[in-house]
């Protein structure tokens, strides 16, 4: 599955859970969890290994990574922890398949396709209708809970944004890991990529702008106490 098609089922997820839980939820930290794993797609391409789908995709790995959040966060970590998995339990799980769910314990590969059901292509229509499906109604509960203002606030968690921008959202916007830019193959998705993209990068510049201006005020207050020293 794209990024927006991950990131949508676990906004969603994450937004369910964490009623049901009476938690708060960061969402740029949500939407970075539900994408983290194919950061293996930037790893083979920096390596030339072939380990996409396998070890970052693992719920192994997953659950052994968040005991210690578990531990500390308790209830809290449960949104979070559901964002992750979502990625290859339901997203990669239904499209594609190929995935490495239990190593390092087991190398077998799962999916819908190999439970003997159908096989389902990140490009075949059915994916890209279903992302789309998941992108408006991830969109519109964004709008309606007014969760999209944390998105234009100066807030330093806001920087993980970063991750998505350059693992996966400008990538295949512009063609890496596919044969074509997605803005020529698949012009809506690529516009819901280009929708993140610009509302991730909002929420990056703004937090930026803060912590600079921050230091600029910082120096700026304790220039005078110099001057009067001298
Ligand atoms: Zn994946």
């Amino acid at each position: 599955m794209f990024a927006v098609g991950h990131m949508a089922i676990a906004y969603l997820l994450g937004k369910g859970s964490s009623k049901k839980l009476h938690v708060n939820l960061n969402i740029p930290l949500l939407l970075v969890l539900s994408i983290l794993p194919d950061i293996d797609i930037i790893y083979d391409f920096l390596t030339g290994a072939e380990i996409h789908r396998g070890p970052t995709h693992s719920i192994v790995v997953a659950a052994l990574a968040f005991i210690p959040i578990f531990i500390i966060y308790r209830k809290k970590a449960i949104p979070y922890f559901l964002a992750l998995i979502s990625h290859p339990l339901i997203g990669d799980f239904f499209i594609g398949g190929k995935l490495q769910l239990f190593w390092p314990i087991s190398n077998q590969q799962f999916g819908l396709h190999e439970l003997g059901s159908y096989y389902i292509s990140i490009t075949s229509p059915v994916n890209i209708a279903l992302e789309l499906s998941l992108f408006a109604a991830a969109t519109l509960v964004l709008y309606k809970s007014g969760d999209w203002k944390v998105f234009f606030k100066a807030d330093k968690t806001n920087l993980v944004l970063i991750i998505p921008i350059a693992t996966v959202l400008l990538p295949s916007t512009i063609g890496y890991p596919f044969s074509a830019p997605l803005l020529l193959t698949e012009p809506l998705l690529a516009f819901a990529h280009l929708f993140y993209l610009v509302l991730f990068a909002i929420a990056v510049l703004k937090t930026l702008d803060y912590i600079y201006k921050e230091r600029f005020r910082k120096s700026a207050k304790s220039q005078p106490t110099n001057l009067n020293l001298a």
